[in-house]
Formats: structure tokens, sequence, C-alpha cells
């Protein structure tokens, strides 16, 4: 075994029988982990094999706090038993074969059996299936999600829908991370310098293994070309790129790929949160459209202040936007992505209020309906009007064929 005393913890490194050559086997812990540099104690322990009512005892014993006698737990060891050392405990380690669990792990002294903590690594049936049936894994599983700006909105996002099961997430951003970046990104030091969507991928691969990735450093807006074939394998974008322009695309992109769009960001200097989801249907409009519709309405457009909406951290366009809000931002894009997803597959618990969430994060000023929320958390959600007649990207005559 490999032994951490600090930790209190033990991992076993290698199996044999009597004094075979020992076997290695596979803890597959990651880097860094204590067990990796922990000392090795040849010989530290044995197996047997129990009677089942040895590992109900193990969990009986857990629960109660409680140890079994040495001699009443030699009865339920089926195979030879060797005595322990007169010294010391003896590391034993249960396996019975078919039943749950199958195995168990003790501290055998002269006297008595202690039951010992144990974690069976590399379980075949862990991960997502553990969310079955509740959750519908399999049908987000094979959904393809591509999240285009991966900032602090988006990279939470991504992680926030690989948490939730879609199989396949490709990412968008051509930007590197920066030192001012990390108060509020997801990633960490260890990224510094390589692209965000880099970075991410490899993060969400630690994370969520079951989730394919696919980082791709490209521009929503210079390399629109490259991007529209992308979409058009994609059940869904959610956009969080900063800036008029690149929204303007993806929305218009979307369309064409006849595919929802999810774009979120936040609005009048981090005071609220802003999540939009636009369908690709006649009777709803696109983005600008939608911005249309407000303005005509109620005074409220907030896309002229887009262009750095949440700060730089510069001296002249200081951060107003803190990491929990614009994480909170991203946690909703992606349950409002996950839920169009599972709405169009037939879970009708997932239909929402409406399309166009507005969230009341730091409200301090007085804006025009519909951003008129008064208090932190409140929620505003509005319906997405239809196309406004000529708009380039609605249009049928100019718009998606
Ligand atoms: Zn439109």
């Amino acid at each position: 075994m490999a032994v951490s005393s600090a930790d209190r913890l033990a991992g076993i490194v290698g199996v044999g029988e009597r004094d075979t050559l020992m076997f290695p086997t596979a803890l597959n812990l990651p880097a860094g982990h204590p067990l990796n540099v922990a000392d090795i104690e040849p010989r530290s322990g044995i197996w047997h094999r129990g009677d089942p009512a040895l590992q109900t005892a193990w969990l009986d014993c857990r629960m109660r706090s409680a140890v079994l006698s040495t001699d009443g737990f030699r009865r339920l060891v089926t195979d030879g038993w060797i005595n322990p050392p007169a010294n010391r405990a003896r590391f034993t380690l249960i396996y019975t074969p078919g039943e749950t669990p199958g195995y168990s792990a003790w501290w055998v002294g002269q006297q008595e059996a202690q039951p010992a903590d144990l974690e069976v690594s590399g379980r075949p049936d862990l991960g997502w299936a553990q969310l079955e049936p509740g959750w519908p894994v399999n049908v987000l599983r094979a959904m393809r999600v591509a999240v285009i700006g991966v900032g602090s909105i988006g990279a939470a996002a991504a992680e926030v829908l690989a948490g939730y099961g879609i199989g396949t997430l490709a990412l968008v951003d051509p930007d590197r991370l920066l030192s001012h970046n990390l108060i509020r990104h997801p990633l960490t030091a260890r990224d510094l310098g390589r692209t965000k969507v880099a970075g991410l991928a490899d993060h969400l691969r630690r994370t969520w293994p079951e989730t394919a990735v696919e980082p791709l450093a490209l521009d929503a807006v210079v390399d629109a070309d490259r991007i529209r074939p992308m979409l058009k394998e994609c059940a869904l974008v959610v956009c969080a790129a900063d800036g008029v322009t690149p929204r303007r695309v993806v929305s218009h992109l979307a369309r064409h790929a006849r595919i929802p769009a999810v774009l979120a960001c936040v609005l009048e200097d981090g005071e609220i949160g802003e999540v939009l989801r636009l369908q690709p249907w006649p009777s709803r409009g696109c983005l600008t459209c939608q911005r249309e519709h407000l303005a005509g309405s109620g005074g409220f457009d907030p896309e002229p202040a887009l262009d750095a909406p949440y700060g730089l951290g510069s001296d002249d366009r200081p951060m107003t936007a803190v990491a929990g809000d614009l994480h909170l931002v991203g946690t909703l894009a992606a349950k409002s992505a996950v839920a169009t997803l599972l709405e169009r597959a037939g879970h009708h618990d997932q239909i929402l209020p409406g399309d166009h969430l507005l969230l009341a994060l730091r409200p301090r000023t007085d804006l025009p309906p519909p951003a008129d929320l008064r208090r932190t958390g409140d929620q505003r959600w509005l319906q997405v009007g239809p196309p406004v007649p000529g708009c380039p990207t609605c249009d049928p005559d100019t718009g998606p064929r």
C-alpha cells in the first residue's frame, strides 16, 4: 500500500497471492494527489473472501461506531485465515463477489476488527449514469452545444452545461487568459497566457470527463464563415461574447442555422443581468428586432453601452461587475439553454416563463420599463416580439434560406 500518514490515507497500489509477484493496481489519481508521493509499504495488508454477512457487518459497524471480535470476524472469512501479528492491527480487505458492497476494509488485531472507510476507484457505475432515471441523461448526452465567448459569463455557462450532461461542447473565443481576468474568470493562474478555450477545455475534461470539448480559438465576427457551418451541427448556441457586433453576428448565424440562441450579458454597468433566448421561428424576431421592440415601447436600449458592459479594469473603465454576479448570469444562461433543449425533446416540466429574462444584480438607478427592477434578485420575464419588417436577419427575402 501507499501510505500517507499525514492524511490518514492509504491506497492499494499492488496485489499478489502469498509470495508471488505483486501486480500493480490502477489508482489513476490526479497529479499532486498525496498518494502519488506517499511511502510504499510492501505486504502491508491482506485480503480474504468473506461471507455476505461480513459486508453487512461492515456497514453496521461504521454506522454505530462499533467493532467485531476477531473471533467473530474470522468465522465469516471463507478462505484461509492467517492470524494478525501480535503487535499491530493488520489492514484487511474483504471481497464478496456479487454482493453490494462487494468490498469492505478493516483493521484486524488480536482482539477486535475495526471497520475502515473505503473508496473503490475506477467504478464503472459512476458518472452521469448516477443521475438516471431522474434526469434525461441520454437526451442531453446526444446534444452538441456551442458556447461563443468564454469570458467570465461564458466559461461559467460552459461548466454548468457540462454539469447538466451536454455531450459535446464547442468553445469559441480567440482571447488569451491574462492576469487581470483572474479576479472574475473560473480559470486560474495555471492557464495564464493560454487561449481561454484551451484552458477551459482542459478544465472541463478534468471536471466533467464525459463531455467532449472542442476548443476553437475563433472570432465570432472575423471567422463567421467558419462558425456558420459549425453551428449547423449544434442543437443550440450560447453567446456570452462581449460587444454589440459579435452578439448580432451570433443572432444572425443562429437564425440561419435554424437553431435557438441564448444570449447572456450584464447591462448598465453590472446592474442587470440579461438572458435572451432567440427561437428561429417566423413568429419570433432576432436580437435586433427585440431591441427595437423594447426601445419602441419603453426607451430601454442597453446596446450602446454593451461594448464594455462590465468594465475592463482600466483606469477609465473600472470593473463594475463581480465574479459571482457574472457566474450567476452564466448559470442562468445554461439553465435556459438546457430547458430549451429539453422542452423541444418533450419535457414539459422545462418550459420557461418567457424568452427574455432581466435579473436585478445591483439595481441603483431608475431605468425605464421593463428594466425598472427595484430589489436585488428581482426577475422579469418578457416575451420576444415578432420580426420587424425589413429586418435583414429575419426577413424571409433576405434572411434564412
Ligand atoms: Zn430581426
